[in-house]
């Protein structure tokens, strides 16, 4: 009998497989991959591609898990929403339905292991009106009025900026307070009524400004207007109003020619410190970077509003204009952000204490980010601590925190130079290695080769790691850089320069539309390239 005779066992396996629809307990989901047998199965569970993706899926499986579930129900209901509106229809018909696709995602990978947990969660969480008969549970799409759902979410992304503003507010107030204090206890005159000489005494007001300067990142040769700017937040405090009285007459003078400003952003022991700091902070970590296998691919939900703010950032040049829109831009992305923030306030919290490093800047211009190890004493509780973490660029994956669209959940790209900070591979002696993308492998994991490690060995091996695990490298003001995330991906610039407080970098775009635009944007969307 031929190998492709009518009803041979390997003909009738052939045409259930042109079907599509098989057994749902042999698909692989991390590969999607449908296999028609066990025996089938069994060989892809010991190919070499899935089990890269199980190595990956054991990193973090509570998150893929979860991830598969927020896909699962975001899917299910768009298909409810579709097929059915808000009719109230059987569970089980719908969900039959549903799994038509033969790449929808499988339900044995979501946290419900059953139609019914599934049923009884969208009823419990109110998306859905659910009742069970008889016939079996039944549910109903609840529909929100888009509209309202749009201004709800705005409104606590307003809140909540407000509320982060005003912490720290409360903290700088607090700052300058205590500086104050200090610097009349050095001056030896507790009586009240003496302090005001004691402020117009040239020597501390030379220190204030010089802290000022640090703490606001600023180079020398600029005017301190922004300096000033920046403290008419702080104008309900008495003592600040008497500094800045000062800071109008005074000029700026550099004491220690020409040694290295340094600049130091733990600022309660700034004093002590500010001498010679060197390290720098590894100011994105891997963690901020959005988890694997999930999150939105599309570029297209509200651009407009990202495009807006980026205008109105590019269009007006110079002068304090340009930098107070800056200024609210920034805002305006934090408030942006704000959302993904509970979802990943834990993760904030660890890329939060990575960043409190120091940051240097020789007297050149050159600015270099280094690896913390030699970073200096731990920080206090700075108002970093306090006040709520810089925003972070989490996946969204549900349409209510659609903000960061414009955002892929992957950024690699080869030719990138990137930072190894896998601590699976400290052992060998690549954690915060630095290496050059050769390739990268299904979009979450470069092959990288390594062109530095702390210890000096290793150069020149290639190793596989995913986007998690690297963070983005910065290259020295003027070197060459790529945008590798958000509005301008993949563009070519320059770095100019970096905003330590903000953790941002300005850039000049080199090509296409933008090319010559300056740009502001967070660390963890630039990057060196060779
Ligand atoms: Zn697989």
């Amino acid at each position: 009998m031929g190998k492709n005779d009518f009803l041979t066992p390997k003909a009738i396996a052939n045409s259930i497989k042109a079907k599509g629809l098989q057994k749902l307990r042999w698909y692989c989901q991390l590969c999607q991959k449908q296999c028609r047998d066990e025996n089938g199965f069994k060989c892809h569970q010991t190919s070499e591609s899935h089990r890269r993706q199980m190595e990956v899926f054991g990193m973090n499986p509570g998150r893929v898990i979860e991830g598969y579930s927020e896909e699962f129900e975001q899917d299910f209901l768009q298909h409810l929403k579709q097929t059915n509106q808000g009719n109230r229809v059987s569970a089980k018909v719908v969900y039959n339905e549903f799994i038509n696709d033969r790449h929808h995602i499988h339900m044995n990978s979501t946290k419900w292991l059953s139609l019914t947990e599934f049923v009884k969660y969208l009823g419990r969480t109110g998306k859905c009106k659910v009742d069970e008969t008889p016939k079996g549970w039944f549910i109903s799409l609840i529909q929100k009025d888009p509209l309202k759902e749009l201004d709800d979410e705005k409104r606590i992304r307003r809140a909540t900026a407000e509320k982060r503003d005003e912490e720290r507010h409360l903290a700088l107030l607090k700052m300058q307070v205590e500086r104050a204090r200090r610097e009349r206890a050095e001056a030896g005159l507790d009586e009240e009524e003496d302090s005001d000489d004691a402020w117009d005494e040239d020597g501390d007001e030379e220190d204030e400004e010089n802290e000022d300067r640090k703490r606001d990142g600023k180079e020398e040769g600029e005017e301190p207007k922004e300096i000033l700017d920046r403290n008419d937040t702080l104008s309900n405090s008495k003592n600040y109003d008497r500094s800045r009285k000062k800071q109008k007459l005074n000029e700026f003078h550099r004491e220690g020619g020409d040694q290295p400003i340094t600049l130091n952003l733990n600022l309660h022991t700034l004093s002590a410190n500010a001498a010679n700091m060197t390290a720098v902070p590894s100011a994105v970590t891997a963690l901020k970077k959005p988890v694997a296998i999930f999150g939105v691919d599309e570029e297209d939900e509200e651009e407009d509003e990202e495009e807006k703010r980026g205008k109105s950032k590019e269009k007006l040049k110079g002068g304090e204009r340009e930098r107070d829109r800056e200024r609210a831009g920034g805002k305006q992305r934090d408030a942006d952000r704000e959302n993904g923030r509970e979802r990943d306030g834990k993760r904030d919290m660890e890329r939060d204490r990575d960043n409190h490093q120091s940051y240097s800047s020789s007297r050149d211009g050159k600015r270099h980010r280094d690896d913390g190890d030699r970073a200096s004493p731990p920080l206090s509780s700075s108002r970093w601590d306090k006040s709520p973490a810089p925003p972070s660029s989490s996946i969204s994956s549900s349409p209510a925190s659609a903000p960061s669209a414009l955002r892929s959940d992957t950024w690699l790209s080869e030719g990138l130079v990137v930072k190894i900070l896998s601590k699976e591979l400290e052992s060998a002696g690549y954690y915060k290695a630095k290496g050059v993308v050769l390739k990268v492998v299904d979009r979450y994991v470069a092959e990288i080769e390594v062109i530095s490690t702390p210890s000096g060995d290793g150069q020149g091996d290639v190793l596989r790691v995913d986007q998690r695990q690297l963070e983005t490298v910065l290259p020295a003001p003027g070197g060459l850089c790529r945008v590798v995330n958000a509005r301008y991906r993949g563009l070519k610039a320059e770095m100019i320069r970096v905003d330590v407080d903000r953790f941002q970098a300005q850039i000049q775009i080199q090509e296409g539309t933008y090319r010559g635009d300056r740009v502001w944007l967070e660390y963890e969307d630039v990057c060196k390239v060779l």
